[in-house]
């Protein structure tokens, strides 16, 4: 009987990275506050745990708890090693400890389901041996998910590159696209990366669900091709917009809230690339003439440049040079008031609920994309990474929801006019009036799906439930 007034437990393995993390949070705090369910995030690392990881983790109440695997050892990687195979390893070489964590949570709990992210299938085998059901939780869009579960095939059916592919490729339920807008992992084939995206990808199909972060509304194509039936394909749950909501501990400190209290309703733009988005020094120097010249206000989450690659924080969040050394010479003193700098992170959250904020310019991070849509607040799309450019594609020409720079086409710079014209059109323009109005309509159905009776609601009390009735062990 003691073991009946145990709550039903869930173990949560998210893959590096503060974007993975923070919309598992968010799914946790749902479990536990609205089911009754007890969480145990198992963190696996490659190192002490980041300051934004452990600030998240320390913020949630003590019916989540975390444990930090201990960290493995990625020595051997080469330099040039990409994120998705950097991720995947990790995951890889935790599968041990993962395993003795696992042993004793069944043992001190009604373990019943083992959660993982986009690229933690391995940890299938784990949860298999102790009974656990494996499910996923994908941090990305629906469109993306859809990419996943066809991929297998199309890796089959194509003999070259996709970015060499002449048609668009056509995944199932979405806008057609080209080869070279799909996720980075996918652009080399002979990259590891690729091999690992595929491994999961085929894996896929082991889990008992997976949730997507996502809704009807955003992505009803995707979604609906997600669910048709097919043997082997496990059932798609959209419990999205799950976002970042922030604590108000956070806010409270913070310097650039106060500032935006000071501007007028809807006046700035908000400018970030996320937790791992760096430009380079040229870009940099590009975009903050080009935020000058269209004299409009802005908070920008700064970070120093870097020549080489477009995510060089994605595991660090940290920027190492103060910006006077690398922005351009006068640009503070020209912007003063107008416009205002933060160090490599914002609490976002709160920036983009703040009546003040008016537009975001965005690196395309699904998460970012969400938070923007749940407080209706216009885009323009600056994609950098991951699957950043599909997501970009998605907004501008289906859903219709941001405006995008152009890149010259010499020098693959975003430059100054350019900048500066779709700032304004964003803040002041008729273009910008119109992608307004849809992102309200947007934050309305975001809205009704969140809402008691709400679908995304509705997908996450059914798992709550079947989770909480499957338990034997
Ligand atoms: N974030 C934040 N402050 C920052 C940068 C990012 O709070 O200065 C949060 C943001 O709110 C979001 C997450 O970090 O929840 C970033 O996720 P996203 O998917 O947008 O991008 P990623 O960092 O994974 O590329």
């Amino acid at each position: 009987a003691e073991t009946q007034k145990q709550p039903t437990h869930v173990a949560i393995l998210p893959s590096p990275g503060m974007g993975h993390l923070i919309p598992l949070v968010e799914l946790a705090k749902r479990l536990v506050n609205q089911h009754n369910l007890s969480i145990t995030f198992i963190v696996p690392t490659d190192g002490p745990p980041s300051k934004a990881q452990k600030s998240v983790l320390e913020s949630l109440p003590t019916t989540i708890s975390s444990t930090f695997l201990s960290p493995v050892d990625m020595s051997d990687l080469p330099g040039d090693t990409k994120i998705e195979t950097i991720i995947s390893l990790t995951v890889a070489r935790s599968l041990p400890s993962l395993c003795q964590v696992l042993k004793s949570l069944v043992e001190s709990s009604r373990l019943a389901a083992l959660v993982v992210d986009l690229f933690g299938t391995d940890a299938f085998d784990v949860a298999r041996e102790f009974n656990i059901s494996p499910y996923i939780f994908f941090p990305s869009t629906a469109m993306a998910l859809s990419l996943f579960f066809w991929l297998p095939k199309l890796d089959e059916m194509v003999p070259c590159e996709y970015r060499e592919l002449q048609e668009p490729v056509k995944i199932p339920g979405c806008i057609p696209i080209h080869g070279k807008e799909l996720l980075d992992p996918v652009q080399d084939r002979k990259n590891d990366a690729y091999k690992w995206l595929l491994h999961h990808t085929k894996r896929y199909r082991l889990a008992e669900g997976v949730m997507v972060n996502s809704f009807v509304d955003m992505e009803g194509g995707a979604i609906k091709a997600l669910q048709e039936e097919e043997a082997g394909k496990p059932p798609v749950y959209p419990v999205g917009p799950l976002v970042n909501m922030g604590s108000s501990s956070e806010g409270k400190e913070a310097d650039c809230l106060r500032w935006l209290d000071e501007q007028p309703h809807g006046s700035v733009l908000y400018v970030s690339f996320g937790s791992g988005g760096t430009l380079s020094y040229d870009q940099i120097n590009e975009l903050a003439l080009g935020l000058e010249m269209s004299q409009q206000r802005f908070l920008w989450v700064v970070r120093s440049p870097n020549d080489s690659v477009a995510n060089a924080t994605f595991f660090s969040v940290q920027s190492q040079k103060d910006p006077c050394d690398f922005l351009p010479e006068g640009f503070l003193d020209r912007t003063k008031g107008r416009g205002l700098l933060v160090p490599s992170w914002a609490p976002q959250a709160q920036v983009l609920s703040h009546g003040s904020t008016g537009g975001f310019l965005t690196h395309c991070g699904w998460n970012s994309i969400l938070e923007s849509v749940v407080n209706g607040v216009p885009l323009i799309a600056w994609p950098l990474y991951a699957e950043q450019t599909m997501n970009a594609v998605m907004l501008t020409e289906d859903i219709k929801v941001a405006l995008r720079p152009k890149a010259n086409v010499q020098n693959g710079l975003i430059e100054r006019h350019e900048i500066s014209k779709v700032v304004r059109g964003l803040m002041e323009g008729k273009e910008g009036k119109k992608v307004r109005n849809r992102m309200k309509d947007l934050k309305d159905a975001a809205d009704r799906v969140l809402s008691e009776e709400g679908s995304s609601t509705k997908a996450i009390s059914g798992l709550a439930l079947k989770w909480k009735n499957q338990i034997c062990n």
